[in-house]
């Protein structure tokens, strides 16, 4: 079992007077997509796409991942059919990390990147649908002459711009302490991969890493909006479930006896019978620890067939394992919880977007998923009182229009 975190992060860059590109991290998925078009089409294609991957619960196929992106595809496309949207598309790379089988798959159309960091290794796993990758392949380009061409941002490949389209798919065995970045590429074009494979590497947390990495890109041009996704993979207790228990009537008699000595050895047990139960399966709630520890000395390899005298003796040790599962299952929705939210707050004397609970939800802080490059001090006093209450929204476009409202309640000409 392993389990992942992530972490995204935004600007603007010095250039550009608005953000098209998008980032969406959520249970299991992360995205990032670059929007392109027209002034009002460009994000409205991106939001269009990763709304729909932000539909993904849980872990889901290749195929439906494949599905997932052009559905995004087809309903970007029948926006765009408007006059004034015509011509908008979006590229998107999104991944998708299964905890059990430590399988990611990871899909992509256009030239928004994943990357791989492993063992201090930084190396690309997907293909740029571009102009300039194409040159490169026919060998028209060196990978230098790539760098600074000046039609690198030309794509050959997006979402929106045809009713069908081809998503590229990877599949990656994720290994402990693997980081992966998903990034715009505003990022790629600013800063040298040397530089985003240092950053990416040394930052402490998933959070660290995204925002470092926005600002290397920002404070090196930021020509262009820059945009990153980071997950990273980190082992998870092993969970035993009572699917598999298959056991032997000897061998639970044994798991029972070691189960008991250990319950003994810290004092847990009663002496009558019925307390002795209670307070074994109470043991066996507490600590799985001890519990997995014990049926590896049996060496015993539970599975699901077993005696029925086998099942009744194994009653503790079940109780505890669900026990378990429903501790996971509170945690993983506790998690659902604090990202079903997003929020605007002060951060610095900028306006951000944070995804979580203000204030925090148990041991999930908010993060930043968008920096608005709009300043608290241009907010009047109404919009001031607005941003201090930090109401809470389901969705980063409800969240956007809130900071939408707030601009157009100052002399501040911003966009966003
Ligand atoms: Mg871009």
């Amino acid at each position: 079992m392993i389990r992942i975190e992530s972490a995204a992060a935004t600007h603007v860059g010095q250039v550009r007077d608005n953000n098209q590109d998008r980032a969406l991290v959520a249970g299991q998925l992360a995205a990032v997509a670059d929007g392109m078009g027209g002034h009002a089409g460009g994000d409205k294609a991106a939001e269009l796409a990763v709304a729909e991957l932000s539909g993904v619960r849980g872990t889901i196929s290749d195929a439906s991942l494949i599905k997932v992106v052009q559905a995004a595809n087809k309903r970007i496309f029948r926006v765009a059919l408007a006059p004034e949207l015509r011509g908008m598309g979006t590229t998107v790379v999104a991944c998708v990390v299964d905890n059990a089988t430590a399988l990611m798959s990871m899909a992509n159309v256009g030239d928004s990147r994943g990357y791989q960091l492993r063992d201090g290794e930084f190396r690309q796993l997907t293909d740029d649908h571009s102009l300039v990758k194409d040159l490169l392949r026919s060998g028209r380009l060196t990978e230098q002459e790539a760098r600074v061409h000046p039609q690198r941002n030309i794509v050959t490949r997006v979402l929106g711009i045809s009713e069908d389209v081809d998503v590229d798919l990877f599949t990656i065995e994720v290994k402990v302490g693997d980081r992966y970045l998903l990034c715009s590429d505003g990022l790629t074009d600013e800063v040298e991969d040397a530089d985003i494979a240092q950053l990416l590497g040394s930052a402490e947390s998933v959070e660290t890493a995204a925002d470092d990495l926005v600002r290397a890109a920002v404070r090196n041009g930021g020509r262009d909006n820059v945009t990153v996704a980071i997950v990273e993979v980190f082992a998870d207790e092993p969970v035993t479930t009572n699917s598999e228990a298959s056991i032997s009537t000897e061998e639970a008699e044994e798991l029972e006896r070691s189960l008991l000595a250990e319950s003994e050895k810290t004092g847990l047990l009663g002496k009558g019978s019925d307390e002795a139960e209670q307070s074994r399966t109470d043991q066996a709630s507490t600590d799985q620890a001890s519990t997995d520890r014990a049926g590896q000395e049996a060496g015993i390899e539970l599975a699901t067939d077993g005696t029925q005298s086998a099942s009744k003796r194994l009653a503790p040790l079940v109780v505890g394992t669900a026990a378990v599962v429903i501790a996971i299952l509170g945690w993983l929705g506790s998690g659902w919880y604090a990202n079903a939210s997003f929020f605007a707050t002060d951060d610095g004397g900028e306006v951000v977007i944070l995804q979580g609970r203000p204030g925090g939800f148990l041991w999930h802080d908010p993060s930043v998923v968008q920096t608005t490059g709009l300043s608290v001090s241009e907010l009047d006093g109404t919009s001031l009182e607005h941003l201090t209450s930090q109401p809470s929204w389901s969705s980063l476009t409800e969240a956007e229009d809130f900071v939408a409202n707030l601009t157009q309640g100052s002399d501040s000409s911003a966009e966003g």
